[in-house]
């Protein structure tokens, strides 16, 4: 296999149908057939031949199978591309139609969808201490590492095998640290989902998902699937992710460097703001080995900090130059935000951090003068 950033160029070079070096923006949802090859749909033994030929686009269009190669390839797998990364998620429980989701801090949108599942079907839902207890084969274990909004990571090996030996299956969003920065296969896991729109897209601009399974008839299923729950990336948002690919793993790199650096500055000045930060969460704080072996390419981008107050954390945010108030994460830009804004199930008093790629001195200085002026106030 060519290394990421290769990959991430050449992956779709097999899927040019122009003599463009930019990938055309496909716009049409509609293609005419070849009148002197037409084969009925029930003589179709599967749908690769879309890859070549496409039909409609909620089935596929030729972005759509560009991003699925060059995921194929980096992610290691067979990839699904989704409208979002919620939509991923869905169709994973449609496709394994689990009894009992075993789930614990993960984004509030996949337990939302949790929700609806026991609201509609019954799904049984249990927190993640009660694998052993209750999960049966066919049960899904949904992990997510780093775990959002902490940014800390959980043990995938342990939860890989308490959910093996009882036959259930180990799902892992691994949105917070793709590759390079977390191989999560080298961890004997299922599926893997990405939210697409964070640091694969990059730029706060696109809504896409993907889901990555071991087996090629699972995917082929799921793109079955995908035609009828009509869920299929958008035409303009697939050119936008296939662009934004190009320089993946460069701004994931660059950014991952930078909240480090962060973080450590944070971390070693705690004391300076102790009227301030009552808490810091990383990755890279934690001292249990299997974190390290995990995020082998380096600490996501996002961390958490607690401040004092309600008070604090609406001051905050305006103080900061640098940094949007806004949720979302995984952009070129740094974004804070008072995570009671959007999250009904959290802590009131803790601020969700994104590092961007922008000079990580630049945003430690505008983190230092905000909280110097808090700890100021604090201290009068
Ligand atoms: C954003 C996010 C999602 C949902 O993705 P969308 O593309 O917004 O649907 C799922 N999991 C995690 C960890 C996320 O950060």
């Amino acid at each position: 296999m060519a290394h990421l950033s290769t990959a991430l160029i050449h992956s779709d070079d097999k899927d040019n149908r122009v003599s463009d070096v930019a990938p055309p923006i496909n716009v049409t949802t509609t293609f005419r057939y070849d009148n002197d090859d037409l084969v009925p749909w029930t003589e179709r033994e599967n749908l690769d031949f879309m890859e070549k030929t496409p039909i409609y686009s909620r089935l596929a269009h030729p972005n759509s199978t560009r991003l699925e190669s060059i995921f194929s390839e980096i992610l290691d797998g067979h990839a699904v591309i989704y409208s979002s990364g919620l939509a991923a998620f869905f169709a994973a429980m449609i496709h394994y139609n689990p009894k009992r989701i075993f789930i614990g801090q993960s984004y509030h949108g996949v337990r939302a969808i949790a929700n609806i599942l026991t609201r509609n079907f019954q799904t049984k839902q249990h927190t993640l201490d009660e694998i052993e207890q209750f999960a049966q084969p066919g049960d899904i274990v949904h992990l997510e590492t780093p775990v959002n909004p902490f940014g800390t990571s959980l043990d995938l090996e342990d939860f890989a095998k308490k959910a093996h030996e009882k036959g259930a299956l180990l799902l892992v969003d691994s949105t917070f640290a793709p590759p390079p920065l977390q191989n999560v296969w080298d961890f004997n896991v299922d599926i893997i989902m990405h939210s697409a729109t964070k640091y694969f897209g990059g730029h706060s601009d696109l809504l896409s998902g993907v889901l990555v399974v071991k087996e090629e008839a699972v995917a082929r299923q799921l793109r079955d699937d995908r035609i009828y729950l009509g869920t299929n990336v958008a035409n303009l948002e697939s050119f936008m992710l296939l662009r934004s690919l190009r320089t993946f793993e460069m701004r994931m790199l660059k950014q991952s460097e930078n909240a480090t650096k962060i973080v450590s500055f944070l971390d070693s000045n705690r004391d300076k703001y102790d009227k301030v930060l009552k808490s810091i969460t990383h990755s890279s704080l934690q001292k249990e080995s299997f974190v390290k072996k995990q995020l082998k390419g380096g600490y996501g981008p996002v961390f958490s900090i607690s401040l004092m107050n309600k008070e604090q954390c609406k001051k905050f945010p305006p103080m900061l130059k640098y940094f949007h108030h806004a949720t979302s994460l995984g952009g070129i830009e740094s974004l804070v935000e008072w995570r009671a804004m959007t999250d009904p199930y959290i802590e009131q008093t803790l601020i969700r951090v994104s590092i961007g790629c922008e000079n990580a001195d630049d945003l430690i200085q505008d983190l230092a003068n905000a909280l110097e002026t808090l700890q100021k106030e604090s201290s009068n």
